[in-house]
């Protein structure tokens, strides 16, 4: 098709001639408004982002990363970078800027004997999990398989792993990176490792990573795990004996608590369990949550395999619908907040909507908060109000609703918030993410990306 002239984001014209030149230089493709997969690939996960670049440019190599960033560079062009798509605030979209896509770089390679998976920044969880359980290997990674592996670790990476092995950034041993001014570095704890320190857990603010290196554990392929769901005139105790149950439970349990209105229609409270050791080990540390509390009216836990169950929550997060995000670290579960989130729950104008309580601890606590970019250590719980629905005239009702259940949880909460977990929501929200970390990683910013290239992401601005 005919190439058109175009404005850029900054109001400049750009004649067709420029995107040509770019074009001939990608060994990937170079997509325009108006080309057949344009529309495909300026979506994201979150149906209410609707943001249409001056051009997509789809990378196949680092090379290809080069050469986008040099374009974006010589021609003042906003850059957004897209790895799975999953950006709670749209941000890896843009208007009228370049977007780098990386979702097609998909290689993965496991080394069974070293246990180190290698993987490109377009591989999703599910891809990356399937990978490794061919050995009976696995790391850190989140709770929907369709997430990508990039900007999950990037910002940190909580998962039902992470109270046994760390987060997603903690079992980052390397990553390769394009830089702002264009160099291609490695990254590791000996070389560049100051760069290594803000990629775990300091987002997309450093570069574009072309790949990543993790450090793999022995898990599965089966284990124990599954879900267990109380109705509604339940939750409420229910709820109570899960807070009971995580304060103590051991380092290799993961209970991910959900507030979700059932196949019946009616609200219930719902936990995916899951041990990371073996079966019979699974066996004896469930069994508290199953048998010593009010009996659920479900009780789905048994052998699964570990991508089964990694893939088991898919179903409450569509690609394509309508999303508001809200999150607070909470340091405790206590009843008075469980008595808030089922009040509000009662209220909840969507029934897709749901409240997540994501485990967090363990492994992840016992990481000193200055050793990676990722601070905030100390909380236990990750409490994640979600509004999902599908008609644009409910936007404001299903984002008040979020709104309001973060509103009615902050005397509960730490202060600190999951930097993967914020929409667009302020410098405050931001350093709140990062605490005394963040003296540190604007002087980085400064360092490898003093233009602030890389903007379109939860901002660190380069020190002065
Ligand atoms: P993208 O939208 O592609 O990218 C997000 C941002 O990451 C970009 O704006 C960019 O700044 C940066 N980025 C992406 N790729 C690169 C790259 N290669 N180099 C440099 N910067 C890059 N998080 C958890 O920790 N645990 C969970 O269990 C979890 N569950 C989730 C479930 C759902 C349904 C969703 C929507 C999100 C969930 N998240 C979870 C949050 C998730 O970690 C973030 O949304 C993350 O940014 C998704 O990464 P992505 O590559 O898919 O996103």
């Amino acid at each position: 098709m005919q190439l058109t002239e175009a404005t850029t984001d900054k109001g400049r014209l750009l004649e067709p001639a420029r995107f040509e030149h770019l074009k001939g230089q990608l060994r990937g493709t170079l997509l325009r408004p108006g080309e057949p997969s344009y529309d495909d690939a300026r979506r994201l996960w979150n149906g209410m982002v609707d943001k249409r670049p001056i051009a997509i440019a789809r990378c196949t190599n680092d090379q290809d990363v080069r050469v986008a960033l040099a374009f974006a560079c010589e021609t003042g062009l906003t850059v957004a970078v897209r790895g799975g798509g999953h950006s709670i605030a749209g941000a890896s979209c843009c208007d009228g800027g370049l977007m780098i896509d990386l979702s097609g770089m998909k290689a993965i390679k496991i080394d069974p004997v070293r246990r180190v998976a290698r993987a490109e920044p377009g591989v999703l969880l599910g891809e990356f999990d399937a990978a490794t359980q061919r050995y009976g290997l696995a790391t850190t990674m989140g709770v929907n398989s369709d997430t990508g592996i990039a900007g999950l670790t990037l910002g940190g990476g909580l998962g039902r792993l992470g109270r046994s092995v760390g987060l997603a950034c903690d079992n980052l041993l390397a990553a390769e990176v394009v830089v702002a001014d264009g160099r291609l570095l490695r990254a590791t704890e000996k070389e560049n490792s100051d760069l290594l320190w803000g990629l775990r857990g300091g987002g997309g603010n450093f570069g574009i990573v072309t790949a990543f290196e993790y450090r793999l554990h022995p898990v599965g392929p089966t284990v124990l795990g599954g879900m267990l769901l109380w109705e509604w005139s339940a939750a409420r105790d229910a709820m109570r004996h899960y807070a009971a149950f995580c304060a103590v439970a051991p380092d290799d349990v993961d209970a991910l608590g959900v507030l979700l209105t059932g196949p019946d229609g009616a609200p219930a409270f719902a936990v995916s369990a899951f041990c990371a050791g073996s079966i019979e080990r699974g066996e004896e540390t469930l069994r508290p949550l199953r048998e010593a509390g009010p009996r659920p009216a479900q009780d789905m836990v048994g052998p699964v395999t570990y991508t089964a169950l990694q893939a088991s929550a898919d179903g409450l997060f569509p690609r394509g619908r309508r999303y508001h995000w809200k999150s607070h670290f909470l340091p405790e579960l206590r009843a008075e907040a469980i008595d808030v989130l089922i009040r509000l729950f009662e209220d909840v104008p969507s029934r897709m909507s749901v409240i997540g309580l994501q485990q967090a601890g363990g492994a992840i606590a016992r990481v000193s908060a200055d050793a990676t970019a990722y601070s905030n250590r100390d909380a236990v719980f990750d409490c994640i109000p979600i509004s999902i629905w599908e008609d644009a005239a409910q936007d404001a009702a299903n984002i008040a609703w979020s709104r309001r259940v973060w509103e009615a949880m902050k005397p509960f909460a730490t202060g600190g918030v999951y930097v993967n977990n914020l929409g667009d929501e302020g410098e405050a929200r931001i350093r709140a993410a990062y605490g005394d970390n963040y003296a540190r990683l604007a002087a980085l910013k400064a360092k490898y990306d003093p233009s602030n290239l890389f903007r379109l992401n939860q901002n660190i601005r380069p020190a002065a």
